[in-house]
């Protein structure tokens, strides 16, 4: 079972890496602007507070405020407490001066900086056992970074939102032509396999994509065509016996015969049944083969003995054609599946001798050849036109369609026996003259096909 995994789409996962990083960057950006404002704020403040400390601590060293009678000069009180306010207090709160208007909060007990409320204050030990409060309202500056505060948030949002949708737009504009191209793959798969994706009219990113597709579409085209024609050609192909039974029957049937005659009825029915399952033979193993569920045995076989068999076997029809049969065999090991090995040397020799003449002759060698077998069928027949060498291999290809039926030919036996040959890591190769002769070479490594061999090194 597929298991379930969540794949984000491309849009989601762009824009919410893209709001995310951005999201970051603006945090950071932010918080920094943030605290390096408060921290100039404040230490404006803090300088003013320390200024004003350092004047009082002064003041009280110098003794102007001599015998804590508040002789301090007005104008001076004024200049301290310019922006804020101070308390001075001696003698455990016995003796207490202050200037401005002073917090309605308790005074802190520690000495240092303290934030009350919307004050910051500054308390110190002063000389002459004096403890010295300056302080002053922070609220214009708390507003301040307030309003920086809701500035960096609207603008960052503002920023964030701004990207993202720039982000959809660019991809839903990214997106665009994959749509399109997956549009035109979708409606050429549907209705027109000789269609193709235009490659040209899409960006350069895509266009290996589309050319893969187009590849494929072109392999799907030729494996229909090839499929329809080979339907078609089957079809054809059984159609001629089974109207020769039909038509012996019906002749049979319509009066009655002698005995002899039914004879022959049924023996042409034979003739026609025994082709129909020939072909029905045939064509079962190309789809085993095109199925890959055919097995090929790689066992040792002696390739000589192959030969032998099949040409043992050939004898009666090459009598009967008068074509006379010679070989010269050696002995060759090769790795594979003796019964589709025989159907290999079966086939070349039963159409040597089937497009052969009258006297003709047939010679079949075997020989080793480095790491091969050397099989080759040579025939002084009628030959091939060069035009359909190149097409002899191919299923229900025949160059004359009616003499090779008439002489119980199917059109497949070139295409097994290449199929057979490659399955064994081989290949078959033929050269003819047309009224000169034709020779099938096949050569097939000894070690048999090289899957095997890794397979079994596996
Ligand atoms: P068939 O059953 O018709 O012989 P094959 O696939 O074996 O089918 O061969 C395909 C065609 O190749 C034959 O119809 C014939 O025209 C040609 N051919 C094959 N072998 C020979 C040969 N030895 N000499 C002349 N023509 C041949």
């Amino acid at each position: 079972m597929p298991s379930r995994r969540f794949v984000p789409s491309l849009r989601g996962a762009s824009l919410a890496w893209l709001g995310l990083v951005l999201a970051l960057v603006l945090i950071v950006f932010g918080a920094t602007l943030y605290f390096r404002m408060r921290q100039a704020l404040f230490s404006r403040v803090d300088a003013d507070l320390v200024g004003r400390a350092h004047v009082l601590a002064a003041s009280l060293e110098n003794d102007i405020f001599s015998g804590w009678e508040f002789a301090l000069d007005e104008n001076y009180l004024d200049l301290v407490a310019a922006g804020g306010w101070f308390e001075v207090s001696a003698s455990r709160g016995k003796f207490v001066r202050t200037g401005g208007v002073l917090p309605t909060h308790a005074a802190p007990t520690a000495l240092g900086y303290a934030d009350i409320g919307e004050t910051r204050e500054f308390i110190f030990a002063g000389p002459k056992d004096a403890r010295v409060r300056v302080g002053q309202s922070v609220a214009a500056e708390r507003a301040e970074l307030q309003r920086l505060l809701v500035f960096t948030i609207v603008s960052g949002l503002g920023v964030l939102a701004a990207a993202l949708a720039g982000g959809w737009w660019l991809t839903t504009r990214t997106l665009k032509p994959i749509a399109r191209m997956s549009a035109a793959a979708e409606a050429i798969s549907e209705r027109d396999l000789s269609q193709r994706v235009d490659v040209a009219a899409l960006p350069a990113e895509l266009r290996d994509l589309a050319a893969t597709l187009n590849a494929a579409f072109t392999r799907l085209d030729a494996a229909f065509t090839r499929q329809a024609r080979f339907t078609a050609d089957a079809s054809h192909e059984l159609r001629t016996p089974l109207s020769v039974i039909r038509a012996q029957a019906e002749h049979a049937l319509r009066r009655e015969r002698t005995s002899a005659e039914y004879r022959s009825a049924f023996e042409a029915c034979l003739r026609s049944a025994t082709r129909m399952s020939h072909v029905v033979e045939q064509l079962l193993t190309l789809a085993r083969a095109d199925a890959t569920e055919m097995q090929v045995e790689h066992a040792e076989v002696d390739l000589r003995s192959v030969a032998t068999e099949a040409l043992r076997e050939a004898g009666a029809a090459a009598d009967s054609a008068n074509v006379e049969l010679s070989s010269t065999l050696e002995s060759v090991i090769v790795r594979g599946d003796a019964s589709l090995l025989h159907e290999v040397v079966a086939n070349l020799v039963s159409n040597a001798i089937r497009y052969n003449k009258p006297g003709g002759h047939l010679r079949v060698s075997l020989e080793p050849r480095g790491d091969c077998a050397l099989l080759s069928v040579a025939d002084d027949g009628e030959g091939i036109p060069s035009a359909a060498l190149p097409h002899i291999f191919e299923r229900f290809y025949r160059v004359d369609q009616a003499r090779s039926r008439e002489r119980g030919g199917s059109g497949l036996g070139l295409a097994i026996t290449r199929w057979i040959v490659e399955a064994h890591g081989g290949s078959v190769v033929v050269e003819s003259r047309v009224g000169v002769g034709t020779v099938f070479s096949v050569t097939l490594p000894k070690q048999g096909p090289a899957r095997l061999e890794s397979a079994q090194a596996g």
